[in-house]
Order: C-alpha cells, then sequence, then structure tokens
C-alpha cells in the first residue's frame, strides 16, 4: 500500500521486558488528515505513539514526513514538528495560561508568537479568560485545552493526541472534540488515540482499531463506524 507522506510506520514492535505490546504495526498519515487509533484498555495504543515520538526503543520502520527516525530524539523530533500531547496533559502547573503558551513557542524562532497566542485565545476562550490563572490550578478539562494549545504554539506538521477526553465530564468531553474538530478543520494534521471510539470515529477521516498489540481492522472512520463487528466490540451495541 502507498506509504502516508506525513507519517508511515511498517512492521513496528516494541516490548517491554518479556511482555510484547505491539506486535507488527503498519499506520499511516496524509497531509490534513485526522486520523484515529482506537482499542481496549492496554491494546498497545499510547506504545505506538511513544515509538512515533522517541519515547521507547522500537523495532521496525517509522518515517515521518519522508525521512526514517530511527534513532532520533524527542527533541530533535518536537523541533521539526512531531508533537504530542500526553495522556495526563503535562501542562507547567505554576506557570500562568500565558507562560504556558510561550513555553510551547520556545522550538521557534519567528516574529508570530504574539499573534500565535492570539490565535489560541480565538480558538479557546476559556484560556483567554484565564490568561493570568496558574495551570496547575485549572479544571481537568481546562488543562486539556491548555495542553493542546500549547502543542499548537510549536506549529506541528503532526499532532499526536494520547487520549485528550479521559477523566472529563461529558460536556468537556464534547468541547474537547469540538477543539480538535476544529483545529483539523484549520489543516493541522492529526493522529487521534481515543478510547472514545464513537466521538473520535465521528470526526474522524480514517481509523485504525488495535487489539492485543496489533492492528486488526482499518479503513474510512464513516465505515468503521457502520462496521458491526467495531458496533459490537467498541461502540456498546448489539
Ligand atoms: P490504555 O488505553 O489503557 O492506555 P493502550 O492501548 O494505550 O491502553 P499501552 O499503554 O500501550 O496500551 O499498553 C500496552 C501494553 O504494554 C499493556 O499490556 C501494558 O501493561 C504494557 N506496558 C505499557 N507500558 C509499560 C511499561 N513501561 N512497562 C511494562 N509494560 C508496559
Amino acid at each position: 500500500a502507498a506509504r502516508g507522506d506525513v507519517l508511515s510506520v511498517r512492521g513496528l514492535k516494541v516490548g517491554y521486558g518479556g511482555i510484547q505490546a505491539v506486535k507488527g504495526v503498519d499506520l499511516d498519515v496524509n497531509r490534513g488528515e485526522l486520523v484515529t487509533l482506537i482499542g481496549a484498555n492496554g491494546a498497545g495504543k499510547t506504545t505506538t505513539l511513544k515509538a512515533i515520538t522517541g519515547g521507547v526503543g522500537w523495532s521496525g520502520d517509522i518515517a515521518y514526513m519522508g525521512k526514517s527516525i530511527a534513532g532520533r530524539k524527542a527533541f530533535h523530533l518536537l523541533r521539526e514538528g512531531l508533537v504530542m500531547v500526553p495522556e495526563g496533559r503535562g501542562v507547567f502547573a505554576r506557570m500562568t495560561i500565558t507562560e504556558n503558551l510561550l513555553m510551547g513557542a520556545h522550538v521557534r524562532s519567528d516574529g508570530q508568537v504574539q499573534a500565535d497566542i492570539d490565535r489560541m485565545f480565538g480558538l479557546f476562550p476559556r484560556l483567554k479568560e484565564r490568561a493570568g490563572q496558574l495551570a496547575g490550578t485549572m479544571s481537568g478539562g481546562e488543562q486539556q485545552m491548555l495542553a493542546m494549545a500549547r502543542a499548537l504554539m510549536s506549529q506541528p506538521k503532526l499532532l499526536l493526541l494520547d487520549e485528550p477526553s479521559m477523566g472529563l465530564s461529558p460536556i468537556m468531553v464534547e468541547k474537547v472534540f469540538e477543539v480538535v474538530r476544529s483545529v483539523h478543520a484549520e489543516g493541522t494534521t492529526i493522529l487521534l488515540v481515543e478510547q472514545n471510539a464513537r466521538l473520535a470515529l465521528q470526526i474522524a477521516d480514517r481509523g485504525y482499531v488495535m487489539d492485543s498489540g496489533e492492528v486488526t481492522l482499518t479503513g474510512p472512520a464513516a465505515r468503521l463506524l457502520d462496521d458491526p463487528k467495531v458496533r459490537a466490540a467498541y461502540l456498546g451495541e448489539e
């Protein structure tokens, strides 16, 4: 099959000691796409993202922007626009919203940083209202917004989101998905890992279903939403 022009993963394997967490995954992301990776707890989704961002040792073949990333460090990949928002968000709790956003821009050297902060405040009005508040005192959903905004400040060419809906109230989950949808609509290429398979497939172009370290199904998101096996196993339907 044709390889993704932004990301192309072939035969990815990751083991933790004796445990094989990822057992030969193939995955592609093309420019402008929103691709989602869904699956049950422990399927290997987070591990796949960690391999792509240089956070864990792996074997196989990963190409980013057409070039192998074997041996590249997370910091270098970040500078080249490969940016992950981890599960648990990792905002700088003792810095304000604005300071967190500035940290996201530290890999850049252009003069557009203030314009981008304004753009983030447009995308996330809640952050604008709280610009001077310490990030650690924000709600879980607000911190998720901040983590995404901070990642966007680095002008990612590929944004990897690990379970952005984790631990949020249903209303905040809706808001976070709305934001992911508009960030995608503005042209950002996204790989979204989610346990909330229904919402993820509703906003994605394509999806991959992972089970026990392997991709068991892939296709257009609309087709996966209609797939009887997906409906029974991941959408809670009979
Ligand atoms: P979840 O949705 O629960 O986060 P996941 O699909 O993201 O699950 P992973 O976190 O990638 O799954 O975990 C895949 C497997 O690897 C699991 O069996 C997990 O216990 C194991 N695993 C993950 N991290 C480590 C680690 N640091 N050391 C040992 N085993 C690990």
